[in-house]
């Protein structure tokens, strides 16, 4: 069963980014919720630019980057206002999405956005974490996934079928997140979780979310 790892006095002293990393690594300390290299993290952050402006900055894991070291060198860091409008887009190739972000880049010198990179901009809330949950993944790889998904988080999710990473599983997510303002998670079928909160503080309580992992009078998985 996974265990919460969240110690709320060491998180409370951590600024915006070092919170989004205390968070990342908390979740990374436990594979059976984020295996080696997999998932990732951001937040919607306010920066200064080199020019002095205020600007809303997508701090988010860099592909090849793992969760468990993470530090804060290791998020890209692209300006939000220039990735917005693509959630109005009908398609993208992974190739069209790759130079388009790299466009975006806050500041010179950070690693590439991780390939789920538009999951978490178009999903509007400031703290956004996927993982990959054992517990999970072992129900939606079943054959009736979504009904599954349905009897353990009741009205509390929107639920999406596999399509691999990219821009159409991206605008999926934040189109069922953007359409059902009361849901709590999306839950990605033979892959995954996203949840989200207004601060890491908040996030945190869904990112381990073992009771709703476990269905009702199940208490092995094996
Ligand atoms: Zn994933």
């Amino acid at each position: 069963m996974p265990q919460n790892l969240w110690n709320d006095a060491d998180a409370r002293k951590l600024p915006d980014l070092e919170g989004l990393v205390y968070r990342s690594n908390m979740l990374g300390r436990d594979r059976s919720v984020v295996n080696i290299y997999g998932g990732n993290t951001s937040a919607k952050l306010k920066m200064t630019d080199h020019v002095g402006r205020t600007v809303e900055v997508l701090a988010v894991k860099a592909s090849g980057s793992d969760v468990l070291t993470i530090v804060e060198k290791g998020f890209a860091l692209l300006r939000l206002d220039e990735i917005k409008p693509l959630f109005q887009r009908k398609a993208m190739t992974d190739e069209e999405m790759t130079a388009y972000l790299e466009r975006t880049a806050f500041e010179p010198g950070r690693p590439r956005q991780s390939i789920e990179t538009l999951l978490h901009a178009f999903v509007p809330h400031p703290h956004v974490d996927h993982t990959h949950p054992d517990a999970l993944i072992s129900i939606m790889c079943t054959q009736d996934a979504e009904a599954q998904a349905r009897a353990i988080y009741g009205e509390r999710m929107a639920y999406v079928p596999y399509i691999r990473p990219g821009f159409a599983l991206s605008k999926w997510i934040g189109g069922k997140v953007r359409e059902n303002p009361n849901i709590e998670c999306v839950v990605m079928g033979k892959h995954g979780l996203v949840t989200w909160g207004p601060d890491s503080l908040s996030v945190r309580s869904r990112v381990i979310p073992a009771r709703c992992l476990i269905p009702a009078g199940v208490t092995s998985l094996e």
